[in-house]
């Protein structure tokens, strides 16, 4: 295939095999044209879009193999969390992802990946055996600890800079089908002594048992009563991933945090759980989020979120704290390119709204808090929830390992063909 130049080059390759892959590659590399690589397109930065070049769109792709015997599963690289979870759970084993299941596999896989099962089985990288990659070259190879292991090493963290991954391999754990899962709400007033017996709890909680914060205004939950709906809430989202009569005793002091507006927590199947934020985070807003990493979450910490958090700028905006404390902690910092295995928790800023004419007030409102919580933050940063604006952050990112990602780029891509992406510049 030649291009002739006399169109502008703005096309969507919507591939229906992985073998197409390396053919719209060549295309793009033949013809001088940009490229862009989509997953399942949810990631925040935007960079799966290319406007006048060529996106190579993988989101059809979404057949997930698993093979119980082995505990594998072998997962096409447009699958979402959601055809990943309903293929696994089949056999009763999943393998810790993301918490919204339209998110897709790749991009959360190649950036990091944590959730729910992250403090018991460690981060969706810690779980990936092999991947099948199309290198700049136009080659196909395996990458796992055998094979091209330098690629290997850079493909759990690196994001898109080396290659386009075309098969997926994770390790799998025996999970649900049932756990006990849900939320506790809480007033706002009382974020100081909820969100200090928070932080005290989880530091000596089992790691099957996770518990985020989120602070936002209540969304109109059934269990809620209506009087509630639109007030300034915390949020405990608890998720145990052991014996439920365990959990329940386990999970029983959080109840004694302050006086809850309400709580739907119980038995659920797994897969249910994982989509239980499908409704909050629907297609069509538009959205900017901030975030940093934190080893502990000090007084002062808390008490600027919760100053913030009482005057966030729309409905839908949310203060989110997650907890990885557990089985990433066990990981060598140089063992892959994502390096912050001191991360206890990550605390976002999810900017969310309708209307373009509040981007600049939203934004802003972003950044200033981002501002104003660094000096308590810790090193680095997650890609994958860093946005668009944040090239200047990307060596920060990846902190002691971008050195030899750095390298790892010059071997793999030198040309920087990929580099819609957090990009590693060669
Ligand atoms: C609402 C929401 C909730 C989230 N929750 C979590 C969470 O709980 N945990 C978590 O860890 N993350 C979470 N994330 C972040 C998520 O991991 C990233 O947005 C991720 O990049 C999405 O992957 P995707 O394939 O859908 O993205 P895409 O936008 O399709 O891709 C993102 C980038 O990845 C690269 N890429 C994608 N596919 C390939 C491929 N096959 N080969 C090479 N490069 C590729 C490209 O550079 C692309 O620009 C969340 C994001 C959102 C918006």
């Amino acid at each position: 295939m030649e291009w002739d130049g006399s169109t502008p080059a703005a096309a969507i390759v919507q591939c229906s095999s992985v073998a197409d892959v390396p053919h719209a590659l060549h295309f793009a590399r033949q013809n001088g044209i940009e490229l862009s690589v989509r997953g399942a397109g949810h990631n925040i930065a935007g960079n799966a879009v290319c406007d006048d070049g060529l996106m190579i769109d993988l989101s059809n792709l979404r057949n997930v193999r698993i093979d119980p015997a082995k505990q594998r599963a072998h997962v096409e690289p447009g699958a979402r969390l959601a055809d990943f979870d309903a293929a696994a759970q089949q056999h009763g084993m999943a393998t810790p992802l993301g918490i919204n299941s339209t998110t897709g596999v790749a991009g959360l896989t190649l950036g990091g990946g944590f959730g729910w099962l992250t403090r018991k089985y460690g981060m969706t990288i810690d779980n990936l055996i092999s991947a099948d990659v199309v290198t700049a070259a136009g080659e196909t190879v395996r990458a796992s600890e055998e094979e091209n292991s330098d690629l290997f090493w850079g493909l759990r963290g690196g994001g898109g800079n080396f290659g386009i991954v075309t098969n997926f391999e994770f390790q799998l754990h025996k999970v649900g089908p049932e756990v006990l899962a849900g939320l506790i709400v809480y007033p706002l007033e009382q974020a100081h002594q909820v969100l200090r017996r928070y932080r005290d709890f989880v530091e000596s909680a089992p790691e099957e048992l996770s518990v985020w914060v989120v602070i936002r205004q209540a969304p109109p939950l059934p269990f809620l009563s209506e009087d509630v709906h639109g007030k300034g809430v915390v949020v405990l989202p608890v998720f145990y991933a052991g014996e439920i009569s365990e959990g329940e005793k386990l999970i029983s002091p959080l109840r004694g945090f302050g006086d809850a507006y309400g709580e739907h927590i119980g038995r659920q199947p797994y897969v249910q759980w994982q989509q239980a934020f499908d409704p909050l985070l629907t297609p069509g807003a538009r959205n900017y989020w901030k975030s940093h990493n934190f080893i502990d979450l000090s007084d002062d910490a808390l008490d600027i979120a919760i100053e913030y958090a009482h005057r966030l700028p729309t409905p839908q905006y949310e203060i989110f704290i997650g907890l990885v404390s557990g089985a990433p902690n066990r990981v060598s910092s140089e063992a892959m390119a994502y390096a912050h295995r001191d991360v206890k928790f990550i605390m976002n800023v999810h900017g969310r709204w309708e209307s373009a004419a509040d981007d600049q007030r939203c934004k802003s409102w972003a950044r200033e808090f981002f501002t104003v919580t660094q000096p308590y933050a810790s090193a680095g940063a997650y890609v994958n929830f860093m946005t668009e604006d944040e090239s200047n952050r990307v060596a920060a990112a990846y902190g002691p390992n971008y050195y030899r990602l750095l390298h790892l780029k010059r071997k793999y891509d030198p040309e920087n063909i990929f580099r819609l992406n957090h990009n590693i510049a060669p």
